[in-house]
């Protein structure tokens, strides 16, 4: 069962506000520490994409995520750099670093050989996921001796090391799904073969979500399902992702966005609250977990975080490290 929402059984009608109508709340609920987040970034591909990720990474860092996840590029075109991006998290920074991992394009002893390195690299979290095949083909054909789908991957890996593996979760179903049922019986196995966490596309109707926990539940699956968070900054953009992952976007999203395409100081601004007053109404109805697709961007994912009631914690030294006795 999913926790009641605001004002459900109250018995007291209440006329709606303008902002409830259009899908935004009135009322924030107070601050609270009591939030965990996480944070994806894809790996840069220049010099300049590479300062930005790591200010990003920087400024978000003091907000304690529960880990900061990296993505892994179609066709596991982006494989070094994957790999050289969560090691520097894990060298450089107090982080958790998580690893996305796919089976396109690669054997299964390729894919094995990338978990060892990552293994024995110090890297425990992996987010196992099938992929989507590179370029242009939208069609998803399985390599011969690879590993066919996530469920088969998570498997594998557990063989490797007891690694800490979140999967993916479809509250709009996955396109390639045969029926709402087949994917939910996919994130079952999934959980089944290991799996401790799912992290769902992205969604804008909250509705959506909770009746797709329910049927998680329903389904058997105790694990969070951890809603994934798109704070918006192209309409175009987001309307071309989300035709090729099968999300939907409301005409609300598109409208709050009209007219703001030479102007991309207010649609920030929009954009923030958008993803804030999701999120406040995610977590008004019992949510605590948030998994932010920041696009190495920390301004966004910031603001929201702090309307959720987060606030910087500067990393403290060990007690033991020499500086810090030597202020004592
Ligand atoms: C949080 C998150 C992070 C992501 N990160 C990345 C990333 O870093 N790199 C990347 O390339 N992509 C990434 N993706 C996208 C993801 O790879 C695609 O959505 C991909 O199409 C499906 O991956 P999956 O792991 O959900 O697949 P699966 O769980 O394997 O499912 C894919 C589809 O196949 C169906 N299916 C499963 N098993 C079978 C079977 N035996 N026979 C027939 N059909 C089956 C399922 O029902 C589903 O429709 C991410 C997605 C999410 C939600």
């Amino acid at each position: 069962m999913r926790t009641p929402r605001a004002g459900e059984g109250s018995g007291t009608p209440t006329r709606t506000p303008w902002c409830a109508q259009k899908g935004l709340s009135a009322v924030p609920p107070a601050p609270g520490p009591d939030i965990d987040v996480s944070f994806e970034f894809f790996p840069p591909k220049t010099p300049e994409m590479e300062q930005t990720l790591w200010s990003s990474i920087e400024r978000l860092a003091v907000l304690q995520p529960r880990f900061v996840s990296v993505t892994y590029g179609a066709g596991g075109s982006t494989r070094e750099r994957t790999h050289a991006t969560v090691r520097r998290v894990l060298e450089e920074t107090s982080l958790v670093p998580a690893a996305h991992l796919t089976c396109v394009a690669a054997t299964c002893a390729e894919v094995d050989a990338v978990a060892r390195g990552y293994w024995d690299a110090g890297i425990r979290h992996i987010v196992a996921l099938r992929g989507d095949p590179p370029g242009d083909d939208n069609t998803y054909r399985p390599h011969p001796r690879g590993y066919p789908y996530a469920a088969e991957l998570v498997s594998g890996l557990k063989r490797i090391a007891p690694f800490e593996l979140s999967v993916a979760a479809y509250p709009e179903v996955h396109p390639d799904a045969p029926s709402p049922q087949a994917d939910l019986d996919n994130l079952k196995r999934k959980i089944d073969a290991g799996a401790v966490r799912a992290i769902t596309q992205f969604f804008f109707d909250n509705d959506l979500y909770f009746r797709f926990i329910d049927r998680v539940r329903a389904a058997g699956i105790d694990v969070p399902v951890v809603p994934g968070i798109l704070p918006v900054t192209s309409v175009k953009g987001l309307l071309r992702f989300a035709a090729s992952c099968g999300a939907g976007v409301p005409r609300w999203v598109t409208e709050l966005f009209d007219g703001l395409d030479q102007d991309p100081q207010t649609r920030r601004l929009v954009a923030a609250t958008v993803a804030a007053e999701q999120c406040t109404r995610l977590r008004e109805q019992g949510v605590r977990e948030f998994h932010f697709y920041t696009l190495n961007r920390a301004e966004l994912t910031y603001a929201v975080c702090h309307m959720l009631g987060l606030r910087p914690v500067e990393p403290q030294p060990p007690a033991d490290a020499p500086e810090w006795r030597a202020r004592a």
